[in-house]
């Protein structure tokens, strides 16, 4: 399988997602694939299916390899999320985020401090979360690429909370 990131400004990345439906092997071959991709970009500790062209709600969150993540910091490990939503809002938070679809930009975009969701599995189990920090920001950026919108919707202001990069790292 064969999967390339979209790209802002594709329209395509606007698009609002179904939900799975099916959870067959079809299903397990393309969050293989998904993960695959997400692991291969730069910087990635996340990805919603919508990056590649399929508009099913399907997101990956993986923020424990990352190298800049304060050491107190809990996460879940690599989570797949098949149909998430979010049922618990708290805090408020500025911080900095990145996008593969948006390589030449990070952006300030203020997210919940810390979320509480439901997701289901591959096998179609569902299961309760809680994350904080860096990793509940993830999740909120990827539910959000399910819902057709991007780290750049969010901004307060593209003047100032809005930053070209030479390189992804
Ligand atoms: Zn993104």
């Amino acid at each position: 399988m064969s999967l390339d990131i979209i790209k802002y400004p594709d329209e395509r990345l606007k698009q609002v997602s179904a939900p799975v439906e099916n959870f067959d092997v079809e299903l397990q071959r393309f969050v293989a694939a998904l993960e695959k991709i997400m692991r291969a970009g730069p910087g990635g500790v996340g990805i919603a299916a919508s990056q590649v062209g399929c508009f099913q709600r399907i997101a990956i969150v993986d923020v424990s390899g990352m190298r800049k993540l304060p050491a107190d910091s809990s996460n879940n490990g690599c989570m797949v999320l098949i149909n998430p939503e979010i049922t618990e809002w708290e805090g408020m938070v500025m911080g900095r985020e990145g996008c593969m679809s948006v390589p030449d930009f990070t952006g300030n975009v203020i997210r919940a401090e810390k979320i509480a969701f439901t997701a289901f599995d591959v096998q179609g189990s569902q299961h309760e979360f809680n994350s904080e920090g860096y990793e509940a920001r993830a999740v909120q950026h990827e539910v959000d690429h399910l819902d057709g919108m991007l780290f750049l919707d969010r901004l307060v202001s593209r003047r100032t909370d809005l930053f070209r990069r030479k390189v992804y790292k």
